[in-house]
């Protein structure tokens, strides 16, 4: 995106990729469709140290204009859910827009180039701004600007590495600590019931000291899996998540469970697991009433027996053993500090003509596009600030 902004500005540009194969995420990302963004965007579906660094480039380049240039170039797209929006035909139309756009200046592309060394070099070598010496496995590159747009540590077998964390501190930037996030979470076999395959609407919700408020609560969908929990509702949890906090799982957000079993009590003769079953999927309610009273009529339950099974549709909480790492995980949290980079430009405020956009960057979004808006705008912010210096 940097790139094909900066050939529409004229401006010479080299990307390098150590892959094969570039793009590789947007390829298989949205699931092959690619949610390129979301209607709604605002710091709030952001997290990092400082939310508020992602504000000045998202209003600077809205999902309104990236819509816009998806329009331009003809893509066929939709509306999922909240605002998600996908391609209609597949992720790849998205990558032969910015390869087309890419084509409008003088852009080349190197792929299956691994870059060894970086080296700035004093004014008198480089030019005005000083300028960056590259070793690469393709030869020697010299620039003007380098903009590393190295992405975080997730699916390491497509090409992700912690290279942009290494040239980040070789410039003296901190990193805040890289984690998985929108990943799926394991538990173990004790803590919750296990109904592989089952996919339900939950409220769920944990403590986090990522959140303004400091607790995070989320109303998707949630799986289960062979390992643990999976679906959006985890997902989202995942990246707000503390290691040592449980999460609370809602698993009738939409019913008040005591109140409709009391007002159904009299005289009814359904067991109450029969009565649940026409609320909630039937194995999840064989799985959590004990067996004796789910098969008793209803109108022989005590008001305890009532809340008791409650609280444990309304009321489950659970403590994760870990993740599944970043062969799972969507994105990386953390990534380089945003206190050392311009908000405007994305430049780093410690070294002159140098940059860091898209995931490297500590600020990572909800599911929904918002990764990938956040992406376009801070690629966008980098290239206008680039495009606006002397050549
Ligand atoms: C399965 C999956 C599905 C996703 N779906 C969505 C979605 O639908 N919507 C959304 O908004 N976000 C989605 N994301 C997140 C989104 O893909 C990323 O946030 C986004 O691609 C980040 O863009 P980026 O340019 O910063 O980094 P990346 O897209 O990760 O690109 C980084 C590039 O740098 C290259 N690179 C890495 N190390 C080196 C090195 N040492 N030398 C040279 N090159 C290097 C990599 O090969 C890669 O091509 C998904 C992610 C995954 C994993």
């Amino acid at each position: 995106m940097c790139a094909a902004q900066l050939a529409r500005a004229g401006r010479s540009v080299l990307v390098i990729d150590h892959a094969r194969r570039i793009a590789e995420k947007i390829r298989i990302s949205g699931g092959g469709r690619c949610n390129f963004t979301n209607r709604q965007v605002g710091v709030e579906h952001f997290i990092s140290e400082n939310p508020a660094f992602a504000r000045s480039a998202l209003a600077r380049y809205t999902p309104q204009d990236f819509i816009a240039l998806v329009e331009r170039h003809g893509i066929a797209f939709h509306e999922k859910h909240r605002g998600q929006l996908f391609c209609d035909r597949s992720s790849q139309d998205i990558i032969d827009l910015l390869l087309a756009e890419c084509r409008l200046g003088p852009v080349q592309i190197l792929a299956e180039c691994a870059v060894s060394a970086i080296r700035a070099l004093p004014v008198s070598e480089g030019g005005a701004s000083g300028g960056y010496a590259l070793e690469t496995s393709q030869g020697p590159v010299r620039c003007h600007h380098l903009v590393i747009a190295c992405g975080g540590l997730s699916i390491p077998k497509i090409g992700a590495s912690d290279f942009g964390y290494q040239v980040a501190r070789q410039f003296g930037h901190r990193i805040v600590t890289p984690a998985p996030a929108l990943v799926p979470l394991t538990f173990d076999a004790t803590q919750l019931p296990v109904l592989p395959g089952l996919s339900l609407p939950v409220r769920i919700a944990c403590p986090s000291t990522w959140a303004r408020r400091g607790t995070m609560q989320f109303d998707e969908d949630m799986l289960f899996t062979h390992k643990g929990l999976s679906g959006p509702a985890i997902l989202q949890i995942s990246s707000y998540r503390d290691p040592h906090a449980a999460l609370s799982i809602d698993l009738a957000p939409g019913l008040d469970v005591l109140a409709h079993l009391k007002q159904l009590r009299q005289g009814n003769r359904t067991s109450l697991n029969q009565v649940l079953s026409q609320r909630l999927p039937r194995r999840l309610v064989e799985a959590l009433v004990p067996a004796g009273e789910g098969a008793r009529r209803l109108a022989d339950l005590s008001d305890a027996v009532l809340r008791q099974t409650d609280v444990s549709l309304k009321g489950l909480r659970a403590l994760p053993t870990g993740d599944e790492g970043y062969a799972k995980a969507e994105v990386t949290r953390g990534g380089v500090a945003t206190q050392e980079l311009n908000q405007s430009s994305m430049e780093s405020r410690l070294q002159r003509g140098l940059f860091f956009i898209g995931e490297v960057v500590d600020v990572t979004g909800w599911l929904g596009g918002y990764n990938f808006q956040w992406a376009w705008s801070s690629a966008v912010a980098c290239a206008r600030a680039i495009a606006a210096a002397p050549a």
